[in-house]
Order: C-alpha cells, then sequence, then structure tokens
C-alpha cells in the first residue's frame, strides 16, 4: 500500500536531546495518519508513543516495546479489518456461485441448440418424404387417369 516507511525516533534515557531513528512496526497515527512518532520517555516507566506531525499521544507503558504493542493496538481498526475480509470472502463466494452457474445456464443452450439442429434434421426428412410421397401419389394418379 503506502510506500512510506513508518519509523520510530528514540532517546537512550530522559530527557535526552540525542537519538536516532528505527524502522519499526508501527502504525501510522490514527488522527493524522503521519507515519513518523518518537517514543516519549518521562520516567523509569513513563514511556509513550507521540506522532511527530500532530502530536497525538499513545498510551502510557512500561517500555518501549509496550509503548509501541500499545499504540499499534486498534480494536476498532481491528473489527473492521475483520468485516471487510469477510465481506469480501463473501463477494468471492457469490462470484464464484455466480460463474457456476452462469456456465449450468451455458450447458442448457447448448444442449438445447444440440436438440434444435437435430429435430430440424428430422423436420427436413419429413418434408423431403412428404415431397417423394405426393411425387409418387401425383404419378399413380397420372397412370391410373392414362387408362
Ligand atoms: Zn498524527
Amino acid at each position: 500500500m503506502s510506500e512510506l516507511k513508518n519509523r520510530i525516533f528514540l532517546k537512550p534515557t530522559v530527557g535526552a536531546t540525542e537519538g536516532r531513528w528505527y524502522d519499526m512496526d508501527v502504525k501510522p497515527c490514527p488522527r493524522c495518519a503521519f507515519h513518523e512518532h518518537t517514543v516519549q520517555i518521562e520516567g523509569d516507566h513513563v514511556y509513550y508513543v507521540v506522532c511527530i506531525s500532530c502530536r497525538a499521544r499513545g498510551p502510557i507503558a512500561d517500555d518501549v516495546f509496550e509503548a509501541v504493542a500499545l499504540w499499534n493496538n486498534r480494536p476498532i481498526e481491528a473489527a473492521l479489518t475483520a468485516q471487510l475480509a469477510e465481506a469480501n470472502a463473501t463477494i468471492e463466494l457469490l462470484d464464484s456461485a455466480t460463474v457456476e452457474a452462469a456456465q449450468e445456464v451455458m450447458a442448457q443452450l447448448a444442449a438445447a441448440n444440440e436438440r434444435i439442429a437435430e429435430l430440424e434434421g428430422n423436420l427436413r426428412g419429413a418434408i423431403q418424404a412428404t415431397a417423394y410421397v405426393r411425387k409418387d401419389r401425383d404419378r399413380l394418379a397420372a397412370l391410373k387417369g392414362g387408362e
């Protein structure tokens, strides 16, 4: 989907001015969709993710990893993603059922066309036979008339 790399800026200690960027499995900001965040450290057990763009904050955690996990935990988003997957599976199922139904109709149509061709052949034979019978009857009538 996105070409943007999600990354996070981490400082080693509270109040440190230096730090570095890490590529991490961190979700984009739920408020502004920005993909770069930092983890704010405010003591031994106060860590939280902050969006660099809009300053949205994640839940407070004991360490960096928990802070990122809490930031990434989005139950509504996960539920909607699951619903979307279910809906797509249903669409796929309906599509394949439609294709199967269409194939069945095509097979019936082919069989019906075959039967029509067969009946047309029979009809041509009957017309020809009728013509012969008429011809014979006319010849017979002519012979009788000639007597
Ligand atoms: Zn944001």
